[in-house]
């Protein structure tokens, strides 16, 4: 069963942007699931269709099966959300902050008492429950809407950039208690511009550029093809039939060029001593740039300049 399949989704604002250009995206039950992407990508465009705040232009949006135009109410009900922004009533308690919204989705007043000191509790607010939600720091606020998030057992969780601005401590613990969540069954989607968050917690990555799905694998082979580097030999003289390289496996690009991928540590010198072999001799070589790798450096350059404003202006403490 798919907790996400979203098909050939478009999104033009008003203003003509462009920002989601057809993307197909699934997310399996179960799974625990990145998307990336630098800033204005298309991450909270995407995210805002799914979750009803934003109108798609085209295409559709299925949450476990149920498709967010036809059956709105059984898509919400397997659906938990965690904005980037705290939307939070500031002037209620913290419990009626998770009791109320239970409420919405048609808990009994019983069931909503149960699931609101399970999820406070969890959360570790269930101290301060009496308080107005405007007392808490700003790493409990959002404790508080993931609380309020899961008060109606989401089989689904999406969370919008959930650690942006948190201190280390907190963002550590919000990790903890994400991974146990998923392996509890919940399937969990989130969107960050950290990737340190991606790798940690998440199975699957999909990465999105200019409105576009550009990658879309297991963490794993995503990193892998980061540590890729592919050279471009053009040959003195035509490519031989069957060409073979001693364990590299080389693409021919023209009658003169051809395409070898190697991993960013190996040595180059195994490379030219496979192609002296096969008898082969190059005229100049160039090193095609690694569009993931400058997707990525892109994202860090976002990241390491919000870590410097971090430090000057320190958003919050426990
Ligand atoms: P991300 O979340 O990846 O940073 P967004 O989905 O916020 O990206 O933005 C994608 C593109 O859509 C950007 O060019 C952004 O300026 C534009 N955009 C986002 N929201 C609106 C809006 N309400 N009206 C017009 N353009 C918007």
């Amino acid at each position: 069963m798919q907790a996400l399949s979203i098909r050939n989704l478009t999104k033009t604002y008003a203003n003509g942007v462009q920002a989601l250009r057809g993307i197909d995206l699934d997310v399996a039950e179960g799974d625990f699931f990145a998307l990336l992407g630098p800033n204005g990508a298309g991450k909270s465009t995407a995210i805002g269709i799914v979750t009803s705040l934003v109108n798609k232009t085209s295409g559709s949006v299925k949450i476990f099966g149920h498709d967010i135009e036809t059956e709105l109410e059984q898509a919400k009900a397997c659906l938990g959300v965690v904005p980037q922004k705290i939307n939070l009533n500031q002037w209620d308690t913290v419990y009626n902050c998770v009791y109320n919204p239970a409420g919405f989705y048609g808990l009994s007043a019983q069931r909503s008492r149960e699931r609101t000191e399970t999820c406070l509790r969890e959360l570790q607010l269930w101290e301060r429950r009496k308080e107005t939600a405007r007392n808490l720091s700003g790493g409990m606020k959002r404790r508080l809407m993931i609380a309020r998030a899961l008060v109606h057992e989401p089989r689904l969780l999406i969370l919008d950039e959930p650690t942006a601005g948190v201190d280390i401590e907190i963002r550590r613990s919000m990790w903890e208690f994400l991974r146990r969540i998923n392996e509890q069954g919940t399937t969990i989607i989130l969107t960050t511009h950290y990737l340190e968050e991606a790798e940690n917690l998440c199975r699957h990555v999909g990465i999105i550029d200019a409105g576009s799905i550009v990658e879309n694998d297991r963490m794993s082979a995503v990193l892998r093809k980061l540590h890729q580097e592919v050279f471009v030999l053009n040959l003195a003289a035509a490519v031989p039939p069957d060409l073979q390289l001693n364990g590299f496996n080389p693409v021919v690009l023209t009658e003169h060029e051809i395409e070898v991928e190697m991993h960013k540590d190996s040595n180059l010198n195994r490379l030219f001593e496979a192609l002296s072999a096969a008898g082969v001799q190059v005229t100049s070589m160039r090193n095609k740039t690694n569009r993931l790798e400058e997707l990525f450096m892109r994202l860090v350059e976002r990241r390491d300049r919000e870590r410097t404003r971090e430090v000057a202006e320190p958003e919050q403490q426990l």
